[in-house]
Parts: C-alpha cells; structure tokens; sequence
C-alpha cells in the first residue's frame, strides 16, 4: 500500500454534507459554541437539497384553518403506519416553530396578501383527520424553495463560525477499540490532501442514495456514501424497501416537476382523455399521496391507456391555470418543461412519468438523530459518537412513504433537534481521545484498493448493470419473481466489485475513483433495499407487492435492519419494533390514540 499523509483537525462536531440537513445542524452546533466543522463533497449550495422545490410543511394556519393534530394524522397515514409515532409528534409539533426560524434567519418565502408566508396544498395533507378537504399547509418560496433555505442557511453557518470544508469526500468513519464513533477521514478532491478529522461527534448528513436507479429526480451525487461508510462499520440500515417514486418526473430526462404544480390545480390525464384520478381516489384525485398516484399512474399505462407512441407515459395539464399564477408560483417548472421535454406549460401538457425520487430508508436514529445500533435486548440501543440527520438518517418520521414537503421540514427539525441534543452531552471542555490508527490503516487500505483496482469492468459499465437491475426489478409493482430476480442481479454486481477498473492513479481531481468510491457506497444500499423488498411479504406504502396486496400489521408493522457484509454483501435482515406511543397523552394535550389507531389507507 501506498504511504498516506495526513494533515490532522480537531473538533467537537464534525457535520458530513452541507446540504439543508446538515446547515441546519451545522448552525445549531456552532450557534452552542460547539467547534462545528462541515465536511462537504460539493458546494454547500449545490447540494441536492437546492433542487427542492414544492415547499417545506408545517401547521401554520396562514391560509386558512390548520392544526399540528392534523399534520401528525396525515404523516402517520402517509407513512402507512410504518413511522414512530413520538418522531412524527415531534416533527409535526415542531415543525411552525422551525419554519419561522427559517424565516427569521432570512428565507425569502412568497407571501400572501397580507404579508404572512404563502402557504400551498400539497399531496396527503388534508383537513379535519382526512375528513376535511386539501389544506393549505406547504409553506413555498415560488417553486425554488430548497434553493432558498440553503442560500440561507450557509449564510448562517458563516455568520456563526462554523468551519467549512468544501469538495473534502469523505471515505470513511474511524471508531475507537470500543466502538465509539470519533472521526472521519476526508480526500480533498483539488489538491489530492487526505485528511483526519478528529471530532466527540459526527453528523452524517449526506442525503439519499437515488443514484442507485437508472431513472431519479436526484443529483449525480446522491450516492448513499453515509450508508455506505455505516455499513462498513457493521452497522444496520432501516427500512431500506421503500423508495418512493414521484409521479412527475419528465418523460426522458427523470428531472422533477413539483407536486406543488397539482397543489396549484395541475391534473393528470391519460390517452383517452380521462382525468384517471378521479376515479382511484374520489376525494384528493391528483392529490393523493405520492405512491398512490405513482401506482395509478403505472396501472393506466399497463392497461394500455399511457400517451405517446409507445403509450408508455402520462400528460401533466397546466394549460388551464391563469398565467400569472404559472409566472408567480411555478417559474422553475416552467423552464424545466420547456428545456427538457420541449413544451411550453401555458399550452402543452407535460410527457411524466414516476421517477425515483427520495429514500425512506437510512441510518435509524432516534428523534434526536441520535443513531442506533439496536440488540436482542434493546432495540433503541444508541451507537456512541454518531448521529445522522436527513434523507441519509431514518427517524422514522416517514415510515413506508413520505408526504411531499415533509422532507425539508425533516431536514430542519432534526436538524435543530440533533445541535440541542449535542449540546446537552458534548462538552468542549474535555479533549478529544487520541485516533485509533487500527481503524484509520483499515479505511486507507481500502481506498488504496479502489485506488488502484485493476480489474475488466470500468465503473461506469458496472454502476450501469446495477442501475437497470434496481429500475427493473426493485420498480413501483414488485412480485417475489422479480425481487428474486433482483436479488440475484445484484448480487453479481457486488462480486463485480472485485473486478473493478480504476484507470486513473491520481490523487487530483481524479473523478475516476471518486465515482468508484461512489459506487462502492450505492452497493450497500442497494443491496439493503432489493433484499429487504424481497423479505417482506405484504404491501404498505411505497412498497407494493403483487403476490401480496395487503398489509399484514400482525406480522410486518415492523422495522427492518440490514446488515452487509462488506465483502460478500451478505445482507443480514433483522427487525425492531415500530414506536406506537406518541410522546404525549391526550390528558396532556396529545393526539387521541383512536384518531392514529390502523386502518385501511384511502384517499
Ligand atoms: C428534485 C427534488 C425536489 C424536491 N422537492 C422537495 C420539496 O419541495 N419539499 C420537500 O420537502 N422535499 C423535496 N425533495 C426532497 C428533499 O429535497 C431531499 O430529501 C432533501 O433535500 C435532502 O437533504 P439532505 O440535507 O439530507 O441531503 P442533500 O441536500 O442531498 O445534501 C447531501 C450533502 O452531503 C454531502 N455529501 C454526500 N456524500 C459525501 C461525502 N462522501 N463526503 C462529503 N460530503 C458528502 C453533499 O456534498 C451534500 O452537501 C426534493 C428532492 C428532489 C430530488
């Protein structure tokens, strides 16, 4: 192996990822006076969270009646009761006060007549228990909202001296001889440095791993590495089966077009002219929640009634809304239609199609982003040193399928709640314990391995094979010969690890390797996803099984764990109890258990 250098940092935090997760955390680290350092692959501000753009949730009641009840009711609902009721208590309750925050700290959101934050209907999030009609609860700035609270949120970092690493990659996590998470090591991408962070606490906060499908909404870099450098700790990744497809990614290119363009009155139409929604769900129609509409969508095209040639996708109408309210409310979607499907939106309608668009699974954490690493005896056992927030972590506020816009609201509640728990137990006054040099010789071998495979198969041939594997066998509909299938696909693609060419030795912008590191962390998680998929045997939420239409709460209202063996890719599946109990009493002010009490999910 080659000798490595490093130059050495030391920190109470360290935050991996800088997009709106990890600025949050970021920021509540550093406000503390906890030395706060962020370790990101790209620029801050061009993370995926950037590319949100429908709106963030949250009960404000600006709009019209509203209440964090509700908004509690319609997650536990959308997440087909596969979330932890006390995580989506704390989220729906905390949920106005982190908006405002945003606010506060300098979020330019549009506003309404009266100057308060213009708040939009979105899929899932209704009124009155699901009783009442759509409410207007999804808070938006224009259709660029993720831009906006990024902008903002780096901004905030700076303001507050936080450190910040940029196009640093991190490999992999170092752990002591006990087991404690406590550091990480970074590739300075520029220059071809290799650094040692030093930290009491590491944040995972690198986003979802979408990157793992052929067709996905997602940016190039949302490879998973989280997962990846989690697993390789031995330790589980929750619920990684369900992956949830958006109903409207553009036909092509996979590029999102917001829900938030039916929130404003879009609707979807097939080859004979039917608004189909209309008919599967009678009472949100196109704004059921996002599997909902992604499985009508695919039975319209199956049964022949898809457009186009091929009659295999669906048209997205806007043509019927007033101009200004497409010029005022849904600018950047207007552009993505024109540049990337040709149309323009106050004519046409779109060509969709459902894309993969977010990751429920992750690293399961506790609702202070405290991470698990959960035993026979207790499944809440918390993992020392680690805590992990975002689309990377699983808290489990979105269960088996997230509302649209109770991603970004995800992102700055647990945020904020993972800087307040740190600052109840790191103490900057204590030093940090010397590097284990075990840990750290395991990780550079295993980039000097990468750096230096030899193999037949170039990366990109090989990310390709598991691509169209994921797509094709881990789709909307899943049968067990298909998962089967998959399953097998991709365990060939794992071995073909090993066989791997890397032609590229360099240590400067050596794109090469990087995306082998890249797809070296996709693996994992596709391998926790296709092989969880195929062990459970019912249908909730984004994960629906034709050989087993039903939910089965006696026997699946329940957790996965995977675990992968980093060299085989063995995934090793146990389960752990959902949390059923809310954090309060209804004597206390809580929800009444029978409203959140199982039932059959219709919209
Ligand atoms: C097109 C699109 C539109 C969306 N619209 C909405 C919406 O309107 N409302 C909503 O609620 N949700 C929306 N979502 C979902 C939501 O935006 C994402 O789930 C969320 O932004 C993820 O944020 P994050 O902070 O977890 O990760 P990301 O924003 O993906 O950031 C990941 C960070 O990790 C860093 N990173 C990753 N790996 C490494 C590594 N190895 N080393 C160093 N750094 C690393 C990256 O540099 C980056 O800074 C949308 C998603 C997409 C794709």
């Amino acid at each position: 192996m080659a000798a490595y250098e490093f130059t050495d940092h030391e920190y109470d935090v360290v935050v991996v990822g800088a997009g709106g997760a990890g600025l949050r955390a970021t920021l509540g680290m550093a406000e503390q006076g906890l030395r706060t350092a962020c370790v990101t692959k790209v620029f801050p501000t061009r993370s995926h969270t950037v590319a949100a753009q429908g709106g963030i949730a949250a009960s404000l009641q600006n709009m019209g009646p509203d209440h964090w009840q509700w908004h509690l009711y319609d997650t536990v609902k959308g997440s087909d009761w596969l979330g932890d009721t006390d995580a989506m208590e704390y989220l729906a309750r905390e949920a106005p006060k982190a908006v405002y925050e945003l606010e506060h700290y300098g979020v330019p959101f549009s506003r309404t007549e009266d100057g308060r934050i213009y708040q939009r209907p979105f899929g899932g999030h209704m009124t009155e228990f699901g009783e009442g009609p759509p409410v207007q609860r999804t808070c938006a700035a224009a259709d660029r909202t993720g831009h906006a609270i990024l902008h903002t949120l780096y901004g905030q970092s700076l303001k507050n001296n936080a450190e910040f690493y940029i196009e640093y990659f991190a490999l992999d996590l170092i752990k002591t001889e006990d087991g404690a998470i406590q550091g990480v090591i970074a590739w300075k991408l520029d220059d071809g440095t290799l650094h040692r962070f030093n930290a009491k606490l590491v944040v995972m906060a690198t986003g979802g791993y979408g990157r793992a499908f052929f067709s996905a909404t997602s940016a190039h870099t949302c490879t998973g590495d989280g997962g990846g450098m989690v697993a390789r700790q031995g330790l589980p990744l929750q619920d990684m089966e369900f992956v949830q497809f958006h109903p409207t990614g553009i036909y092509g290119s996979g590029c999102l077009i917001t829900e938030g363009a039916r929130g404003e009155g879009g609707y979807l139409v097939n080859s004979e002219g039917e608004r189909f929604m209309e008919r599967y769900a009678p009472s949100a129609k196109d704004l059921a929640s996002r599997d909902v509409v992604s499985r009508c969508m695919t039975i319209e095209i199956r049964e022949g009634r898809g457009v186009g040639e091929n009659k295999d996708h669906i048209h997205l109408y806007l043509n019927h809304l007033p101009p200004e309210t497409l010029h005022e409310r849904l600018p950047g979607i207007s552009e993505s239609a024109r540049i990337f499907a040709g149309v323009d939106v106050n004519k046409e309608p779109i060509p969709v199609l459902p894309t993969v668009h977010y990751n429920m699974g992750g690293i399961p954490t506790n609702y202070f982003g405290e991470a698990l690493n959960p035993t026979a005896d207790d499944p809440d056992a918390i993992q020392p040193g680690l805590m992990a927030v975002g689309e990377a972590g699983c808290a489990s506020v979105h269960g088996a399928n997230r509302l649209g816009s109770n991603s970004l609201i995800d992102l700055v509640v647990f945020g904020r709640a993972a800087a307040i728990r740190a600052g109840e137990f790191v103490d900057p006054t204590t030093a940090n314990q010397p590097l284990n040099e075990k840990s750290v010789d395991e990780a550079m071998a295993r980039f000097d391995a990468a750096r230096h495979a030899n193999g037949a198969i170039p990366t990109a041939d090989l990310r390709l094979k598991m691509q169209r594997a994921m797509q094709r066998d881990a789709a909307v509909f899943r049968t067990s010969k298909t998962l089967k299938e998959g399953c097998e696909a991709m365990m060939e693609v794992y071995g073909e690890l090993s066989d791997i060419k890397v032609s590229d030795q360099t240590m400067i912008w050596n794109t090469d390797l990087m995306e082998t590191l890249e797809l070296m962390n996709l693996a994992p998680n596709a391998m926790a996803t296709v092989f969880g998929a195929e062990a459970r045997h019912e249908s909730r939420g984004a994960h629906a099984r034709e050989d087993f239409p039903d939910r089965d709460d006696v026997n699946w209202r329940k957790h996965t764990l995977a675990l992968v063996d980093e060299k085989t890719g063995q995934v090793d599946l146990s389960y752990r109890p959902v949390h059923v109990d809310p954090l309060t009493t209804e004597a206390e002010g809580g929800i009444d258990m029978k409203k959140i009490a199982p039932k059959a999910r219709v919209y």
